[in-house]
């Protein structure tokens, strides 16, 4: 998701939180339950030796009662010996039924989110067994998607129902029966959504087929290849489509869609005008769309957006773009490469997913227009760093404990991890960072289609494949920007004609960079260390600047003074 108002976004997130967990809303049975809301952190135990293989996952939609009455199958796989199953699901549905390998599961317990019971004695290690699992309810309701999760029930102008799921904070288990973590990812997922007759339900994946009933028409969607489980989503609505065949520079073609509502045709062909041009922009960039055998889907949604893997959601009302392109659509396509492609194994590493998802808009911005735009919005994505913990800690962490400012990094993954790229980009060069982030996205600096899958990435991996391009141990980097929250401070002293410089880190790795320092009309590089060095201006008199195109990102007061008053 996107962060150009997550400041204040986050406060939401906190409150509407704090407010379920004190009382239900009147749709709703109970209040979903802090555990639920919860996604990631330590696995549990009983889920360490499980593989979810594949999802089956019907969904029947009655939007007048907002409710859902669904059935999943997983198929599951024990590769250790256990008893007891233990899957997510948020206890406002009530399970009418399990079977398990085949047999009826009489004695289960759901409570607190969780559904345990035993296995029958035939589910052996490594023999993949399935799950069936019919439950019915109305489910917890996003007060304020995406930045709290659920089910989005909304209304468009014309009175017809537009509902939407969101569910990156809090995980699968407010909308199927699944293993709420980011490393469970089916690598075959399929969706059929039962609406009333009239509305069109988008999801991920190809569309196989469209069942028409008496009163209700069911969409049957599946995605072949891993699914990023937060990124499932329904989305339903009195949807047209624009469809087109995009040409990619890497020789093959594959379907863009974008299901808008109808009556907007106008404004949604304007915006699917710019769908070739971003994805031209991110194959040449980065490197081949990853999910081509299936479609580049976006679709109109209630709330601000969501990166689903091939339907991502598009909510921000066609809002002309300041710097020639529309922010949230760009943003949310990123994701297709860094969270839906590269997904990160813990909570901990998402700004793997928004860094490098926030990064991508300056990048694009000097793509189209040159660096002045780049140079703009680097600087708009400076105000508001926070600084306050370490974008990384290296311990299991909940989405929440990432999130919440009292907690964790919050709003840093997104603009500090952009700064943290922009500022590496500067000392290893282009050639070093882009095939870096290759191996990063794709596990290979020469991606082309069919020679890579989906797969998971830690901020190691990351390093590991920065030390590889540059032949050198960038460690330290990390180090003082990933590792530690105080940035570090470039200390000046002039007097006269002497200029003394050095850098001053909590972190105690060495910390060595080159710093631009403009000397009258002239430019010159000076490394400057954590040993402070003199060196010897043309005259007492001439002027100087420090880092004069901001490519280091480091301590400066003014931007903290201006940023709380800002936050203010
Ligand atoms: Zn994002």
């Amino acid at each position: 998701m996107g962060s150009n108002a997550i400041n204040s976004a986050l406060v939401l997130g906190i409150l509407s939180a704090t407010a379920l967990s004190g009382c239900s809303t009147p749709t709703q049975e109970q209040p979903t339950l802090a555990q639920t809301l919860e996604t990631g952190g330590a696995l549990k135990p009983l889920q360490k030796n499980i593989e979810l293989d594949q999802a089956d996952l019907f969904f029947d939609i009655h939007p007048e009662t907002k409710s859902v009455i669904g059935t999943t199958t997983l198929t599951l796989t024990v590769t250790a010996e256990q008893k007891q199953l233990l899957l997510d699901l948020d206890n406002n549905y009530r399970i009418s039924s399990i079977t398990a390998a085949g047999h009826p599961v009489s004695d289960f317990s759901h409570e607190k989110g969780e559904i345990r019971f035993t296995l029958p004695d035939s589910v052996t290690v490594n023999q993949p067994f399935e799950v069936t699992i019919n439950y019915e309810g109305q489910p917890h309701v996003a007060e304020r998607a995406p930045w709290d999760g659920g089910y989005v029930w909304s209304k468009t102008e014309s009175g017809q129902p537009w509902i939407a799921t969101a569910v990156q904070g809090e995980g699968c288990d407010l909308i199927w029966p699944c293993l709420d973590h980011p490393t469970f990812e089916p690598q075959q997922t399929d969706i059929r959504i039962r609406v009333p007759k009239g509305l069109v339900a988008a999801s991920n994946g190809r569309l196989i087929e469209t069942t028409e009933g008496d009163d209700w028409s069911e969409y049957h969607w599946r995605s072949e290849q891993s699914q990023n489980n937060y990124g499932i989503a329904l989305n339903i609505g009195p949807y047209d489509k624009l469809e087109t065949t995009y040409h990619s520079r890497y020789g093959h073609e594959y379907p863009l869609v974008f299901y808008y509502l109808r009556g907007e045709k106008e404004k949604a062909q304007k915006l699917f005008a710019e769908f070739p041009k971003q994805l031209e922009f991110y194959e040449r960039v980065i490197g081949p769309y990853p999910f081509y055998a299936e479609k580049m889907g976006v679709v109109q949604t209630p709330h601000l957006g969501m990166e689903h893997q091939t339907i991502n959601a598009y909510g921000q009302d066609y809002k002309p773009g300041k710097y020639d392109f529309d922010w949230l659509l760009q943003h949310e396509l990123a994701h297709e490469w860094f969270g839906n492609q590269v997904t990160n194994t813990d909570w901990d590493h998402m700004w793997l997913h928004e860094g490098f998802g926030t990064y991508m808009q300056p990048l694009y911005g000097q793509y189209l227009h040159g660096d002045a735009l780049y140079h703009t919005m680097m600087y708009d994505q400076r105000i508001g760093i926070r600084n306050e913990h370490p974008i990384v800690s290296n311990k299991p962490m909940s989405e929440d404990d990432v999130y919440k400012a009292d907690r964790g990094p919050g709003s840093d993954i997104y603009q500090k991890g952009a700064w943290v790229l922009h500022t590496l980009r500067y000392l290893i060069g282009d050639e070093a960072f882009f095939n870096a982030t290759q191996q990063l996205v794709y596990g290979t600096d020469d991606p082309k289609p069919g020679n890579f899958k989906p797969h998971f990435a830690d901020t190691q991996d990351f390093i590991d494949a920065v030390n590889a391009e540059t032949g050198k141990d960038m460690t330290w980097f990390f180090e003082h920007y990933i590792y530690q929250a105080a940035l570090p401070e470039l200390v000046s002293e002039r007097d006269g004609d002497q200029l003394t410089l050095h850098f001053k880190s909590a972190a105690k790795a060495p910390f060595t960079m080159p710093v631009e320092i403009r000397v009258g009309g002239e430019l010159r590089t000076v490394v400057v260390s954590k040993e402070a060095k003199t060196i010897t201006l043309p005259s007492n008199d001439v002027h100087i600047v420090l880092d004069p195109e901001s490519k280091i990102l480091r301590q400066q007061d003014y931007l903290d003074e201006y940023s709380a008053f800002e936050a203010k």
